[in-house]
C-alpha cells in the first residue's frame, strides 16, 4: 500500500526517525522500508513535516503486530487519543469499563483511559472525567509538529479541532501581531508564533496560562509569546494592536465582540 514517506539516505535514517517522532508525525501503523540505500519512513501528517525533508508516496507494509481494541472486544469502541490518554465517549458505564480494559490490553501506547463524565462546564470550559484505567491526567499531545503539555482535569483541550486550528494558523504571516482572547494551553498561539508571529494569549484559567508558558518554551517560541492570566475584558495595553484575532469560546464569544473591536488594529482578520 502506498503511503506518504520521508525519504533519506540510509545513514541519516535513525536521526530522521527521531526528529519525526519528536514532531509526532511518524505513522506507527506502517513499517519503514529500505530500497537502493535509501530509507522510506512513513509519516501520518505529511503537511507537518519540515520543508528540509522530501516526502514521497511509497509502498510500506502494514505492521501486523499491533492488536487493536476492537479485535479484543469484537466491537469498535469510540475513542480519541490525546497524548497517551484515550478518551472514551460512552454513555453505558459497563461498555466504558470493557472498552477501557481492551484499550489498556491493546498495543496502543496508552497510559490512561477516561470517559466523559460531564459536558464542558463553567467559565473555564473544563470537563469532569471518569478515570477508568491509570491515574495520570497530564500528558503531552502532538499536533502538526507542535507539542502541548496539558492536564485534561484542569484545562480545556479538544484534539478534534486540530484540522480547524491548522486551517486558521496556516494563514498567519511572519511578523504579524496575533492575539488569542481565549488561549487555553496555546494550540493557536504556539503554532502562530512558530510561523513567526508576535503572539499574545490570554486566559482566565491560571493553570492553562502556566501550560501556555511551558508550551512556548517546549516549542522554542518563548521569545515571541506573551501569556496573560485574567479576564480578556480587563487586559490593558493592546488597544488597536491585533492584526489577527482568535476568539474560540463558542458558547459566549458574542459577548466579547466589543473587546475584540477594541483589540483590533485598523486592518485585522
Ligand atoms: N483556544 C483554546 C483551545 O482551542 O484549546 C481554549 C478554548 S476554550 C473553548 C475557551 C477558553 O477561554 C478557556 O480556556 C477559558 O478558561 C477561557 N476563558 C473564558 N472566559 C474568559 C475570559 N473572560 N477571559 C479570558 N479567557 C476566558
Amino acid at each position: 500500500m502506498s503511503v506518504p514517506c520521508v525519504v533519506v539516505p540510509r545513514e541519516e535514517g535513525e536521526s530522521t526517525r527521531r526528529t519525526l517522532a519528536d514532531l509526532g508525525v511518524l505513522d506507527e501503523a506502517h513499517d519503514i522500508t529500505v530500497e537502493d540505500g535509501r530509507l522510506y519512513i512513513p509519516v501520518s501528517e505529511p503537511r507537518a513535516v519540515p520543508g528540509e525533508f522530501d516526502v514521497v508516496s511509497h509502498d510500506a507494509p502494514e505492521r501486523d503486530r499491533q492488536t487493536l481494541p476492537g479485535e479484543i472486544l469484537g466491537w469498535e469502541p469510540s475513542y480519541e487519543r490525546l497524548g497517551d490518554i484515550a478518551i472514551l465517549d460512552e454513555d453505558d458505564p459497563g461498555r466504558a469499563r470493557e472498552a477501557a480494559r481492551a484499550i489498556a490490553e491493546s498495543s496502543l501506547p496508552v497510559g490512561t483511559v477516561v470517559n466523559r463524565a460531564s459536558p464542558v462546564e463553567g467559565e473555564l470550559r473544563v470537563r469532569q472525567w471518569d478515570v477508568l484505567y491509570g491515574e495520570e491526567t497530564e500528558t503531552v499531545h502532538r499536533e502538526y509538529g507542535c507539542a502541548f503539555a496539558l492536564d485534561i482535569a484542569e484545562v480545556y483541550f479538544s484534539p478534534r479541532l486540530a484540522t480547524e486550528r491548522h486551517r486558521v494558523v496556516e494563514q498567519v504571516e511572519a511578523g504579524e501581531r496575533f492575539f488569542d482572547m481565549f488561549a487555553g494551553v496555546g494550540p493557536f498561539v504556539i503554532p502562530a508564533a512558530r510561523r513567526g508571529a508576535e503572539a499574545v494569549g490570554v486566559d482566565l484559567n491560571g493553570v492553562a496560562v502556566e501550560y501556555l508558558r511551558e508550551n512556548a518554551e517546549r516549542n522554542g517560541v518563548a521569545d515571541r509569546v506573551t501569556a496573560i492570566e485574567g479576564d480578556v475584558r480587563r487586559v490593558e495595553g493592546y488597544d488597536g494592536w491585533a492584526e489577527r484575532l482568535v476568539m474560540n469560546l463558542p458558547h459566549s464569544a458574542d459577548e466579547f465582540l466589543d473587546t475584540a473591536v477594541d483589540l483590533a488594529g485598523e486592518s485585522c482578520t
